[in-house]
């Protein structure tokens, strides 16, 4: 079977629980206030158009319909049930529902594995597994669909329509967001609540909701995935926007802090450069997830950077500016052109430069004409029409206006957001501009968050085709002898002997090193390395060489590498007394240059990670530092790069010479490919520091350090 038309029957699968056309609720009561009689309430309160049977060994007959005493006495097929049932009671009905040929099984009840009842759970999948079924659950909410008009949920209503879809680990959530979206007029399509995705997972629902014709945007809640890789490559090949709000900061790998990289990473960090390099847009919080939901799922991605702001007061449009720049589309002046054609709309005291402030004077007409103007110009990417309420002008005057100017623009493919600050009658307007596909909201920061995910969108979505770093050719086997040495040994720190190794066959530019063990040898190596050198100890015992006294600089003759040689013996012995001394590595000594880190851990979701940051003593107090899932493409290197905050220092600060960006991007990529080729070896590494020179003279690592998997 090829791997699409296997995804395509894993998706029909998916069909009969997330649209089923008919549905046994098992569990269903006569007894108002219990969760069977409200799920069942539920479902034919809403204009279902499948078949509804109840199941329920004592009643003939459940709210009007006729009841079964058990699925397996339910004429005809069932696509989905509803267990309405206790945990432990599910088993029993899941084998049932198996023999009856049940497609789908919709999990609601607690008591799984997140108060420690993994095997109640395992249990479960082991028994929709043997039939063929699936499972949505265990501990959620249910699903919700106002395409197919069925609440199979214990959430009171349908939310407001609309052409978003939210699939949430958290079942509490989507009961708010239900609740919230009608207060809002944000409207989703679907609601599906994936709990303790024992089987059915958010990249399952993805990749449906990416084939699913009512859905024009999908909404994610995560609290935490186990395959994040998994997750990465659907969410990379959907077709349709995706927007993600993450919650929980929880540190990870402080136990494994062997090395620097392991105290920085946190996962939330990693999780933010996954959904950058899978294309997600990022929602920071609820009130945005809203916002970025509705205008990705009504407005097209803003293909530019250049947002222009329209108002009637300059407070707001000074607000839209702050916020325009905090997410990442600051204003410009628009072209002398267009504020040209602004100022022949607008009274001569008001701005036209951007934001423009068409003065509270601004009626109808001036709006009509200046949105026209700016939908018309090719400068403008994006507008936010922003209308504060006063004595002089009627909102829905103005939003009709606003409207009809959009409408006959002519120009399509360029998003519009509304803010209209005001009371009763600007709330109305927000209403009635929703009805019209226009996305609107209370205030001129949540109009530009509108745009900002708009632009987000266009601009990761053009960066996740990015190409990706070769496959290493012979630098695996290099690497694997080196290691397999090591682990004949006993050990899982290599040298940093060993580690230059490994990243020398992987082309990343180390400083020449030579492991000597007497004296003479130290000269002679010395002598063939060329004078200054560098002196280190060699001991898988002594990982931290400085702090040791195990490391000389600037080493220059004969004599002074003897004494050297002696010192660093004594002092590594002195500092561990038991150390098992391998020798003392002889190294070119690099010229200064700017010094980064480079790192890697094993996230426990998305594998091999890299950590980029800049270098030295201070790099564990700034913590400036940033993440990307390995392979890391050479786009997304560049990002790394100019995301940090000592990014200008790269640049080329202060009349400095810009760093040799290029050769960095390079090595964050060659380096991205090791961790993966390696990936079954390598727990943890860094190279530390890594000088960066001027532009056209590239880099060095001075020190090199892994860390294996113990096996
Ligand atoms: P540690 O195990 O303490 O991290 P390093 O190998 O990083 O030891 O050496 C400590 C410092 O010495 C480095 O941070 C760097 O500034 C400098 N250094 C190390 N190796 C070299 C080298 N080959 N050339 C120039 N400077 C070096
Ligand atoms: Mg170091």
């Amino acid at each position: 079977m090829s791997s699409s038309s296997f995804s395509e029957s894993k998706l029909k699968t998916l069909d009969a629980l997330l649209r089923p056309k008919s549905i046994a609720v098992i569990g269903a009561s006569a007894t108002p206030g219990k969760l069977g009689y409200m799920l069942l309430e539920n479902i034919l309160a809403n204009g279902y158009g499948g078949r509804v049977f109840p199941v329920n060994p004592t009643h003939q007959e459940i709210q009007g319909l006729k009841a079964y005493p058990s699925v397996i006495d339910v004429p005809g097929e069932v696509d989905a049930a509803v267990l309405a049932l206790p945990a432990a009671l599910c088993a029993h009905v899941a084998e049932e529902c198996g023999r009856k040929g049940v497609k789908g099984l919709i999990v609601i009840a607690s008591g799984f594995k997140e108060i420690g009842r993994g095997d109640l759970e395992e249990e479960l999948v082991r028994i929709v597994r043997r039939h063929g079924m699936r499972l949505l659950g265990p501990n959620i909410v249910g699903i919700l669909s106002n395409s197919d008009k069925l609440n199979a949920s214990f959430s009171p209503f349908l939310p407001y329509p609309g052409r978003s879809s939210l699939v949430s680990q958290s079942g509490a959530l989507i009961v708010a967001v239900e609740a919230a979206s009608h207060f809002r007029c944000v409207g989703f399509d679907r609601m599906i609540s994936v709990g303790n995705m024992a089987d059915v997972d958010i990249v399952d629902c993805i990749e449906w909701l990416d084939a699913d014709p009512r859905t024009a945007c999908i909404a994610l809640y995560i609290e935490g995935m186990k395959n994040g890789r998994r997750f990465v490559a659907a969410a990379r090949r959907a077709r349709k926007p995706i927007v993600a709000l993450k919650s929980g900061v929880s540190a990870l790998g402080g136990a494994a802090a062997a090395s620097h990289t392991g105290s920085l990473a946190g996962s939330a960090k990693v999780y933010e450069a996954a959904f950058a390099q899978a294309g997600v847009v990022q929602a920071r919080d609820l009130d945005s997830l809203f916002e970025r939901t509705l205008s990705l799922s009504l407005q097209p991605p803003m293909a530019g950077p250049h947002l222009c702001v329209l108002s009637n007061g300059g407070g707001v449009g000074v607000l839209a500016a702050d916020a325009a720049e905090r997410l990442g589309i600051p204003l410009e002046f628009a072209p002398p052109d267009l504020q040209a054609e602004f100022r022949q709309a607008m009274p001569e005291f008001a701005s036209a430069k951007n934001p423009v402030d068409l003065s509270g004077m601004a009626g109808p007409e001036m709006y009509d004409k200046t949105v026209r103007a700016a939908l018309a110009h090719p400068w403008v990417d994006g507008l936010a029409i922003l209308y504060c309420e006063n004595s002089l002008t009627v909102p829905m005057d103005i939003a009709k206006s606003i409207h009809g100017a959009i409408q006959d623009s002519g120009v399509p493919g360029k998003p519009v957001a509304i803010a209209f600050i005001g009371g009763e009658r600007s709330a109305e307007c927000l209403a009635w501009f929703m009805d019209k596909g226009v996305p609107a909201f209370e205030t001129p920061d949540r109009a530009v968050n509108a745009l900002a995910a708009l632009r987000e969108y266009a601009r990761i979505r053009s960066e996740a085709a990015e190409v990706l770093p070769e496959a290493g050719g012979e630098s695996p086997d290099r690497a694997k002898k080196v290691m397999a040495a090591a682990r004949a040994l006993g050990r899982t720190a290599l040298t940093e002997v060993e580690s230059k190794e490994i990243f020398s066959a992987y082309g990343l530019p180390v400083t020449t090193t030579v492991l000597a063990r007497t004296e003479d040898a130290a000269v002679e190596a010395a002598r063939k390395i060329g004078f200054p050198v560098v002196m280190k100890i060699v001991s898988p015992d002594i990982l931290h060489k400085s702090e040791a006294g195990g490391v000389k600089l600037n080493v220059k003759g004969d004599a002074a590498v003897r004494s050297a040689y002696r010192d660093i013996l004594a002092a590594a012995k002195a500092y561990k007394a038991e150390a098992d001394i391998y020798g003392i590595a002889v190294q070119e000594m690099a010229p200064l240059g700017t010094e980064v880190i480079l790192g890697s851990v094993n996230d426990p979701s998305f594998g091999p990670t890299v950590m980029f940051g800049l270098g030295g003593i201070f790099v564990e107090i700034l913590k400036d530092v940033t993440f990307r899932v390995a392979p890391v493409s050479s786009i997304q290197a560049q990002r790394m790069l100019a995301e940090i905050e000592g990014a200008p220092i790269l640049a080329g600060a202060r009349g400095e010479t810009p760093r040799d960006t290029d050769a960095l991007v390079q090595v964050i990529m060659s380096y991205s490919r090791m961790i993966v080729d390696l990936e079954d070896d390598i727990a943890e590494s860094d190279a530390n520091p890594v000088f960066v020179y001027e532009r056209g003279k590239g880099l060095k690592v001075a020190d090199a350090r892994i860390i294996l998997k113990k096996k």
